[in-house]
C-alpha cells in the first residue's frame, strides 16, 4: 500500500517530467539535443565524452592500421624485388659457371697446343741436329776429311753422286727445317689466340663475378630493409592489440553510459505517460514501412550478427517514423552515424517499443523528447556512420533488447 503523500510525491515527479517533456516538445525545434534537466545533461556529457574517446581510439586504430598495411605493402614489394634480384643472381652463378667451365676447355686446349709446340720443337731439334751432322760431313768432305771418303769411293762419279746427294740433302733439310719452323710459328700463334680467349673469358668472369656481388650487397640491403618493415608490422599489429583491448573497453563504457541515457530519458517519458495525460504513448504495434520506397532489402536481421534490417535507397530519401512516439535519443555515432530513437510507448502484449533508424545523411531535422506521429519525417536516408553505401539500418527494440523488426514492421 503507498501512502497518500508518497503517491502526491510521485504524481508531483511525474508532472514535472512531463513539464520538462512537453516544454522539449513544444520548444525545442532545434537541431541540437534538448536537455530536459541537469541529469539528462550529465548522462548526455559522460556519453558525448566517452563518445569522443572512442572516436580518438578510432582514429588512433585508423592511423595504425594505415602504417601497417603501408609496412605490409612495403614488405611486399621489396620481397618481389628480392625474388627478382635473387633470380638475376642465380642467372648470373649459371653463366660464372658456363665460363669456368669454357676457361676450363681453353686451359685445357692451351695444355694441348702447348704439348704440340713442343713435338714440333723436338721434330725441329732433331731435324736438326741432322741437319748440322750432315752439314759438317759436308764440310769435312770438302775441307780435310775428303781422302777418307775418296779412297772409300770406288771411283769419281761415285764421289760426285754422293756429294751431289749430300747437298740435295742439305737442301732438303732445310725445307724441312722452315717448315717445322712455321709450323711451329702457327701453333704459337693459334696458342696465343686461346690464351686471349682465356684472358677475355676472364675478363668476362670479372664483371660478371661483379655484377653479382653488387646484386648481393642489394639483396643484403633489402634483406635489413625487409627486417625492418618486418619490426614495423609486429609493432603495428601489438599497438592494434592494445588499441581493440581499449576499443572493447571504452565500448562497454559507452554501451552503459548510452543505456543509463536511454534510460534515464525512458523513464521521464514513461513518468510522463503514467500520468495518464499523454496518452500517445501506447504503442499498437500497426507500424509502417519507414521509406516510402527504396531499391531493395540489403541485409535482413540475423544475417552475421546483423540486428536490424537494411533497406538500400537512394542518398535524401526522406525517412518516417514507424509509429507515433517521442524521440529519446538523436546522435552521431561512430557505428551508426547520424541516428534517432524514438519510443512508442507500451503494447496491449504488455511490452514496451523503441525503434532506432541509423545512418542518416545529416543531423536530424527532429530533438531529445519530442513527439512524434506514424509518418513524420525524422531524417534521410545517407551513408554516415560504419556503412559502405547509403541505406537504412532500423532497429526494433522490445523492452531494451533488439528482436527481428520483420516480425512488425512491413519491408
Ligand atoms: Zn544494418
Amino acid at each position: 500500500m503507498i501512502s497518500l503523500a508518497v503517491k502526491k510525491h510521485l504524481r508531483q515527479a511525474a508532472s514535472l517530467a512531463l513539464t520538462l517533456v512537453m516544454a522539449t516538445a513544444l520548444f525545442c525545434q532545434a537541431a541540437t539535443p534538448a536537455y530536459a534537466d541537469q541529469k539528462q545533461q550529465e548522462l548526455e556529457d559522460k556519453k558525448n565524452q566517452l563518445q569522443e574517446e572512442l572516436n580518438e581510439i578510432h582514429n588512433q586504430q585508423s592511423a595504425n592500421q594505415e602504417n601497417l598495411e603501408n609496412a605490409q605493402d612495403q614488405k611486399q614489394q621489396l620481397e618481389a624485388q628480392n625474388a627478382e634480384l635473387k633470380q638475376q643472381v642465380a642467372t648470373i652463378s649459371n653463366q660464372l659457371d658456363d665460363i669456368k667451365t669454357q676457361i676450363g676447355e681453353t686451359e685445357d686446349a692451351i695444355t694441348a697446343k702447348q704439348a704440340e709446340v713442343d713435338q714440333k720443337q723436338a721434330e725441329f731439334d732433331a731435324r736438326w741436329d741432322g741437319f748440322k751432322e750432315r752439314m759438317s760431313s759436308m764440310q769435312m768432305l770438302h775441307y780435310s776429311g775428303g781422302i777418307d771418303i775418296l779412297s772409300n769411293a770406288t771411283n769419281l762419279f761415285q764421289l760426285l753422286n754422293f756429294t751431289q746427294a749430300l747437298a740435295d740433302i742439305s737442301e732438303k733439310d732445310e725445307e724441312v727445317c722452315q717448315e717445322l719452323d712455321d709450323e711451329k710459328a702457327a701453333l704459337n700463334q693459334e696458342k696465343q689466340e686461346l690464351e686471349d680467349q682465356k684472358a677475355q673469358l676472364e675478363s668476362q668472369e670479372a664483371t660478371l663475378a661483379d655484377s653479382q656481388n653488387q646484386l648481393n650487397s642489394t639483396i643484403d640491403k633489402l634483406v635489413a630493409n625487409i627486417q625492418q618493415q618486418d619490426a614495423t608490422i609486429s609493432e603495428a599489429e601489438a599497438r592494434a592489440e592494445a588499441l581493440a583491448a581499449a576499443e572493447s573497453e571504452k565500448q562497454a563504457e559507452f554501451n552503459k553510459a548510452a543505456d543509463e541515457y536511454d534510460s534515464y530519458l525512458r523513464s521521464l517519458i514513461n513518468s510522463s505517460s503514467s500520468s495518464g495525460t499523454n496518452a500517445t504513448l501506447s504503442c499498437s504495434l500497426d507500424f509502417i514501412c519507414p521509406l516510402d520506397s527504396y531499391k531493395y532489402i540489403s541485409c535482413e536481421y540475423g544475417s552475421g550478427g546483423h540486428k536490424g534490417r537494411d533497406y538500400a535507397a537512394p542518398g535524401g530519401t526522406p525517412i518516417h517514423a514507424v509509429a507515433s512516439g517521442q524521440v529519446i535519443t538523436v546522435e552521431s555515432h561512430y557505428s551508426y552515424g547520424y541516428y534517432v530513437m524514438i519510443y512508442h510507448g507500451t503494447a496491449d502484449d504488455g511490452n514496451n517499443y523503441t525503434t532506432l533508424y541509423a545512418h542518416m545523411n545529416s543531423w536530424p531535422p527532429v530533438s531529445v523528447g519530442q513527439a512524434v506521429s506514424k509518418g513524420d519525417v525524422i531524417g534521410y536516408v545517407g551513408s554516415t556512420g560504419n556503412s559502405t553505401g547509403n541505406h537504412l539500418h532500423i532497429e526494433l527494440r522490445q523492452n531494451g533488447a533488439r528482436i527481428n523488426p520483420a516480425l512488425y514492421i512491413p519491408s
